[in-house]
């Protein structure tokens, strides 16, 4: 038998979430972002789940956007990052992968072939990571026509870098930079928003938004957890107890014996650690849940193990299942706990941890 620890996918909520997001974006279509494994969830079951929803997916890498393909899945999908490689930009035109192309090596690729894929620019507005800057699009739209690849260009993309604050002006500046960059060239369709956009009330969300995380259910929101803005968990992080014992009062439990028992206490050892990717930085008083009802961690975090505080659960057993997060804890607690955010552990689960999909069957 192996061990139960597992992660629990539910694609019924992640279809729920992807309409919250289709609900937010103020009449554009939504692109699912399915990077990284889909946020540590899964590309293929993910994918699946949305084929009848999104009309198209984004990745950040080639490969990503091959495992779109190796699900069965048509949709059009958006290279974030471009390609790496001349050779990948062939590759996008057979199997109609859009590039966003942020360089002008990029550029130099796509001049030497014939065959060429739809594609996008990248407008660096200020988050200053990717992008042509503003004064750069002339000469690259002058570019593009002397190679006659200006029909491909489907339009243009940014990037925000607050949007996660709704008090900081930097959403609404870069909105502007934007705007005024590619008022030159009508008729190309625009893409801004992130998740977190689609929680600022006046966002403007042009043609297309890419929310991720939020398809996922973290908050895309600095302060506020997923379930508070409306998002469903996707992912359930189970483990279960496999010892308990009474720690009197004076003593400590695990590495550094750095906490100790304030008076008799009952705890319990849960069946997993940061080997499987729970964040070794959250510490005492991190919750968890056993039965639907919140206990937290006490010490620190060991690769295999991590003990909890069953003080108030006395009819806790071994065997029982201990929520890490998901339906009663959200991840952003959690995350908020090892000074991280939600894409960092919902990324991070390894590959000990087994997942279970329900709802896999799509409409
Ligand atoms: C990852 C990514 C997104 C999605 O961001 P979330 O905060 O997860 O919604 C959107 N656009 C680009 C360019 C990205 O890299």
């Amino acid at each position: 038998m192996p061990r139960s620890t597992v992660v629990r996918i539910d694609l019924d909520a992640l279809r729920r979430n992807y309409q919250t997001a289709l609900n937010r974006a103020g009449g554009a279509q939504v692109m699912a972002v399915v990077k990284a494994d889909g946020y540590g969830h899964g590309i293929g079951p993910v994918a699946s789940a949305l084929d009848s929803l999104a009309p198209k997916f984004a990745v950040a890498c080639i490969e990503e956007a091959a495992a779109i393909r190796e699900a069965g899945l048509a949709q059009p999908v958006a290279l974030l990052q471009g390609v790496h490689a001349e050779a990948d930009i062939d590759e996008c035109a057979r199997n109609r992968f859009e590039p966003v192309f942020h360089s002008f090596q990029q550029l130099s690729w796509l001049e030497r072939l014939e065959a060429r894929p739809a594609f996008w620019l990248k407008v660096n507005s200020g988050m200053n990571r990717l992008g042509f800057h503003p004064d750069e699009l002339a000469g690259v739209m002058n570019r593009l026509q002397a190679m006659s690849a200006e029909k491909g260009l489907l339009g243009f993309v940014t990037h925000f870098a607050c949007a996660d604050d709704p008090d900081s002006a930097m959403t609404a500046q870069q909105t502007s930079v934007f705007e005024k960059a590619t008022s030159a060239f009508p008729g190309l369709m625009k893409s801004v928003a992130n998740s977190a956009a689609h929680f600022h009330p006046d966002q403007p969300m042009f043609d297309w938004s890419r929310p991720g995380i939020m398809l996922y259910g973290g908050s895309p929101m600095v302060g506020k957890t997923g379930p508070e803005l409306g998002l469903e968990p996707v992912m359930s992080l189970e483990a279960p107890l496999i010892s308990t014992r009474m720690v009197p009062a004076g003593e400590s439990v695990g590495y550094g014996a750095g906490w100790v028992a304030d008076r008799d206490t009952r705890m319990g050892m849960v069946a997993i650690g940061y080997g499987d990717g729970y964040p070794r930085h959250a510490g005492t008083n991190t919750p968890a849940a056993i039965n639907g009802q919140r206990i937290r961690l006490i010490g620190r975090v060991s690769m295999d193990m991590l003990a909890v505080d069953l003080g108030e659960v006395p009819e806790a057993a071994v065997g029982d299942a201990v929520e890490l997060w998901g339906e009663h804890i959200p991840v952003d607690e959690v995350a908020a706990c090892a000074g991280t955010i939600s894409y960092e552990l919902l990324t991070g689960v390894t590959r000990r941890v087994p997942r279970v999909e329900d709802g896999a069957s799509t409409t």
